[in-house]
C-alpha cells in the first residue's frame, strides 16, 4: 500500500528526515516511536503532503503512485487520512455536516454525486452507535469547546466516517488523559481491517497496551534505527531509547 524509500525531507532548508525506508501493507498497524523531535511528526506531515515539508530525496508510493506529484487534498481523495492535525474551531459547523462535506467532496473528486440523504444519516447512525458516541455530540459545533477526549473522539467518527485506506494517527507528545486514549484506541480497534492500514505515531507506549501493532520503528534524529514487533515497545519503555541509539552507532 505504502512503499517508502530513502526518503528526505527538510523544513526550511534544515534536513530533518535522514532516509527513512517503510512499507506498509493492507491490514497491517505500524507504530512509529522516537524520542521528541526525532521527525516523527516530519514525517506523517510529510506523507500527508504538508506544505512547510520539502522532499529532497528518495521516493513515496501509495498504492502504485507517486504521492509526491498529489496535492493534500489529492492524497486525502485517495484515502491517505492524516489525524489528530486539524485542531480548528468552526463555529456554527457541527461536527455532522464537517463529515457530510467531507465526503461528499471525496466523492465528488472520484466523479461521483453526493451520498443520498438517507444513505448518509443510516451511515452516521451506524458509525455512532458502533463508536459509542452520542446524538447530542454530532450537532455540537466542530472542536468549539471540545475536551480533550470529544477532540479525539471527532477524530475517529470522521475516521470511521471517510473509511480511508491508510490512517495516520499522530499523537502528539501533549498528555492524552486516559480517557482520551481510550477513545483512540476502541476506536482504532473497531476500524482495523484486513483492507485498511494504520501507521500510528506516538512518543508513548501506553498507547501501545490499547492497541497491538504488528511492527514498531524506532525513529532516531530522522532515521528509522530499529525496527522489531510488539516486543520493542515493551522493551523501549522498560530501558528507553539510548541503549537503541548506542546499537546502531
Ligand atoms: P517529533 O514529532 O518526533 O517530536 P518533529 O517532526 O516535530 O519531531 O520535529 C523534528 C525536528 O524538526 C525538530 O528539530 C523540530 O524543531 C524541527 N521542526 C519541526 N517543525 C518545524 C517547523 N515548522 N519549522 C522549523 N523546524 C521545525
Ligand atoms: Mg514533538
Ligand atoms: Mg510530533
Amino acid at each position: 500500500m505504502l512503499k517508502v524509500k530513502n526518503l528526505h525531507a527538510s523544513i526550511e532548508d534544515k534536513e530533518i528526515l535522514k532516509g527513512i525506508n517503510l512499507e506498509i501493507n493492507p491490514g497491517e498497524v505500524h507504530a512509529i516511536m522516537g524520542p521528541n523531535g526525532s521527525g516523527k511528526s516530519t514525517l506523517s506531515s510529510v506523507i500527508a503532503g504538508r506544505e512547510e515539508y520539502e522532499m529532497t530525496e528518495g521516493e513515496m508510493m501509495f498504492e502504485g503512485e507517486d504521492l509526491n506529484e498529489l496535492d493534500p487534498e489529492e492524497r486525502a481523495h485517495k484515502g491517505v487520512f492524516l489525524s489528530f492535525q486539524y485542531p480548528v474551531e468552526i463555529p456554527g459547523v457541527s461536527v455532522t455536516n464537517f463529515i457530510k462535506t467531507a465526503i461528499n467532496s471525496h466523492r465528488k473528486a472520484k466523479g461521483e454525486p453526493d451520498m443520498p440523504a438517507n444513505d448518509m444519516l443510516k451511515m452516521i447512525r451506524e458509525k455512532s452507535e458502533m463508536l459509542e458516541i452520542d446524538r447530542k455530540f454530532l450537532s455540537r459545533s466542530l472542536n468549539q469547546g471540545f475536551s480533550g477526549g470529544e477532540k479525539k473522539r471527532n477524530e475517529i467518527f470522521q475516521m470511521a466516517m471517510l473509511e480511508p485506506k491508510l490512517s495516520i494517527l499522530d499523537e502528539t507528545d501533549s498528555g492524552l488523559d486516559i480517557d482520551a486514549l481510550k477513545i483512540v484506541a476502541n476506536g482504532v480497534n473497531k476500524l482495523r481491517s484486513k483492507d485498511n492500514a494504520v501507521l500510528l505515531i506516538t512518543h508513548y507506549q501506553r498507547l501501545l497496551d490499547y492497541i497491538v501493532p504488528d511492527y514498531v520503528h524506532v525513529l532516531v534524529d530522522g532515521k528509522i534505527v530499529k525496527s522489531g514487533g510488539k516486543e520493542l515497545a515493551y522493551e523501549l519503555e522498560e530501558r528507553g531509547y539510548d541503549w537503541v541509539k548506542q546499537e546502531t552507532v
